[in-house]
């Protein structure tokens, strides 16, 4: 009989491999046969840092690599032209792996029947399309981001974004009634970059992943129901099956980027319950030197424990300079590493709040853990995570910036005080916690529509129900 075998492709970056390799480890955990392809950069990167016990997935997946025609002497931090690149280079590369491996395959007992692609890569609906293979959009994102995606047409014509994504008008914006108020300067495709990046990410991200997004069969997000009814309202097709994280099945988080350094987890359990302050930022954000250092006295002024993720910068290196004395003055009470295991720090009872630049799936790890947040969002779709996380399920407060755009150490000791003191915020992050848990469990709609998605995935083979 004829197995189903799903491909699944993620955008290269940090925040979009880790939630679908969880897409990966429900496919297994049901049985199905998983190809997972990276990049060869991002294959790269995850294997030097693959640890034995995250092969433990499944024998079910495999992970392959194809290229992503960037040249070594180019710079992949360069979004617009990486993304430029790879939808030119590998649409062909894609349909020679899938090619091989339907020949591979005894009497087409293993080919590929269906393939999940992250909703950045909408270059892939037509490798799908041309092969015949069904076609699930994954969004690693918001609802609410996607359906800005799906949007665009509209705010083309109703004179709010130019035919290049960029914003004409100043007014606020409400898809719907229910949903987070957008400020068009802060559309997601309008602060990627500078004005040139914005423009081939507009074109080559949000208009592909609109088109991708229409002929789908199915679109699933990293989401549920209660936290963002109004983009689910909007777009009936996107469905909810989130929060996806790998404690839900009680499973490691894997996927990562870089080497996680787990001694900050028993620097944790010698921490007071609800004491920590949690500060990373995640795979993209950038500091200048003066935004660094107003971010370590602030730390140290609040007198509460820290722990802060510092990540290495692109080379490798740490080059980040901290302020004269600074590690001796703060001793115990600071922990730094270069990355943590995030999502074991955020179920950890010692932590208090989450310093967070806002990335969806940090929000989702949040969230589900009943953390309060200190928002301090960066670029792309943060502000609107923010604005989610402050006012529309107020769990959290937002840093402010001065008059130079920075966030000094008095804004940070303040809004520590405020979080912190603030028991309706906590309460709110409690409640929310109980929700998304609820979403998850059977009969619930995540799990519902995660296992539809996965009957439906079986089908075509004739092995539902069976
Ligand atoms: N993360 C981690 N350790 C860290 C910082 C981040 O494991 O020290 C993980 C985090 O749990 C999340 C991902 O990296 O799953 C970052 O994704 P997010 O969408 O929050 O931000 P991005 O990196 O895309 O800006």
């Amino acid at each position: 009989m004829k197995n189903s075998h799903v491909l699944l492709i993620p955008y290269p970056a940090q925040g979009h491999v880790i939630p679908l390799i969880e897409v990966a480890g429900y496919l297994t955990a049901n049985d199905i046969k998983v190809t997972y392809v990276n990049t060869e950069n991002t294959h790269k990167r995850i294997t030097s840092v693959w640890s034995e016990n995250d092969h433990g997935s499944s024998d079910l997946m495999k992970m392959v690599s194809i290229p992503d025609g960037i040249e070594p002497s180019d710079d992949r931090n360069d979004l617009g032209k990486l993304t430029e690149t790879m939808s030119r280079v590998m649409p062909s590369k894609l349909e020679e792996l899938i090619k091989g491996i339907n020949n591979n395959s005894v009497s087409g007992d293993d080919n590929i029947t269906c393939i999940i692609a992250d909703y950045c890569m909408g270059w892939v609906s037509k490798v799908a399309k041309k092969m015949g293979i069904r076609l699930a959009t994954f969004c690693a994102g918001s609802a609410a981001l996607l359906a800005s995606f799906l949007s665009v047409q509209t705010l083309f014509e109703d004179g709010v974004i130019d035919n290049n994504g960029v914003p004409l008008k100043k007014q606020i914006v409400h898809l719907s009634t229910t949903m987070p108020a957008m400020d068009p300067s802060n559309f997601t495709w309008a602060c990627m970059g500078d004005a040139a990046t914005n423009k081939i990410l507009f074109n080559i991200i949000v208009l592909e992943c609109k088109k991708a997004a229409e002929v789908a069969d199915r679109i699933i997000c990293n989401s549920t129901m209660e936290l963002e009814p109004g983009a689910y309202t909007l777009f009936p097709k996107m469905l909810p099956v989130g929060p996806l994280l790998a404690t839900n099945r009680s499973t490691k988080q894997t996927g990562h980027f870089w080497n996680e350094d787990s001694t900050c987890l028993t620097w944790l359990d010698q921490q007071p319950v609800g004491s920590v302050i949690y500060v990373a930022f995640g795979s993209y954000t950038i500091f200048d030197q003066p935004q660094f250092e107003e971010l370590a006295l602030g730390l140290e002024v609040t007198n509460k424990p820290f722990l802060w993720v510092v990540r290495p910068g692109v080379n490798g290196s740490t080059n980040y300079v901290y302020p004269n004395g600074y590690m001796e003055r703060v001793g115990a009470r600071g922990k730094v590493v270069p990355w943590a295991p995030q999502q074991e720090v955020l179920k950890h009872p010692s932590v208090a709040c989450f310093m967070s630049h806002c990335g969806w799936n940090s929000t989702m790890e949040g969230v589900s853990n009943g953390v309060q947040f200190l928002c301090w969002p960066y670029f792309a779709d943060q502000f609107l995570n923010a604005t989610y996380i402050c006012d529309m399920w107020k769990t959290g407060l937002g840093l402010k910036k001065d008059d130079i755009g920075r966030v000094t150490r008095g804004e940070i000791e303040s809004t520590v005080e405020e979080l912190l003191g603030n028991n309706i915020v906590k309460e709110n992050a409690l409640n929310w916690k109980q929700k998304v848990f609820d979403s998850v469990q059977k009969g619930n709609t995540s799990h519902k529509n995660l296992n539809n998605f996965i009957d439906w995935i079986k089908e075509e083979n004739g092995i539902a129900n069976a």
